[in-house]
């Protein structure tokens, strides 16, 4: 029986990207996915936008980090994202990991780009992404980007085990 993990869809190859492409990794693809069984999911297509689409990006607002549309700041998903990662609840609880696609507004697990006036900080989280880690902060999380240094990959492989086992105890 393999693992069960989600990712970013566009990781795995699926075209979700704002571009109508993907950044398929095939070190997850091939060598993770033989012990993983994969649950995709892309929160910006969960919310209904388009393939293609505008692009979406963290912007800071009276002390507050929300995700707008890249031209039209008035269009804010924020809400929107978290009660997606809300309603998804469901099968998320059921994951031993998740491995997310870095720099994303919506899955970036931390260090993503947040607007501010003229400048920029590499301070915030995806919306989904945050949200999710908020409801079930003892899910093993690591961005794609991290799983090249092996450090930090035997130790995200270890965590998800770990889950893997406690919940086989459990059942
Ligand atoms: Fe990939 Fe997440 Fe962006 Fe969808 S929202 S394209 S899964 S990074």
């Amino acid at each position: 029986e393999k693992i069960p993990v989600g990712i970013s869809a566009c990781l795995l190859g699926e075209e979700v990207r704002f571009n109508g492409g993907h950044k398929q990794h095939s070190y997850i693809q091939k060598t993770l996915g033989e012990y993983f069984s994969f649950r995709t999911f892309c929160p910006e297509v969960d919310i209904g936008l388009g393939i293609p689409r505008k692009p979406i990006r963290l912007i800071r607002r009276d002390e507050q980090v929300i995700c707008v549309d890249i031209e039209d700041y008035k269009l804010d998903y924020t809400q929107q994202l978290r009660d997606s990662a809300d309603a998804q609840q469901g099968w998320i609880r059921d994951m031993c990991g998740f491995i997310l696609k870095k720099d994303s507004p919506s899955c970036g697990m931390e260090r993503v780009k947040v607007y501010e006036g003229h400048g920029t900080t590499k301070d915030g989280a995806g919306i989904f992404a945050e949200t999710m880690m908020q409801r079930f902060p003892a899910l093993p999380v690591e961005e794609e980007g991290r799983l090249g240094d092996a450090v930090l990959r035997e130790n995200f492989i270890q965590r998800v085990y770990v889950m893997y086992r406690w919940r086989q105890l459990l059942r």
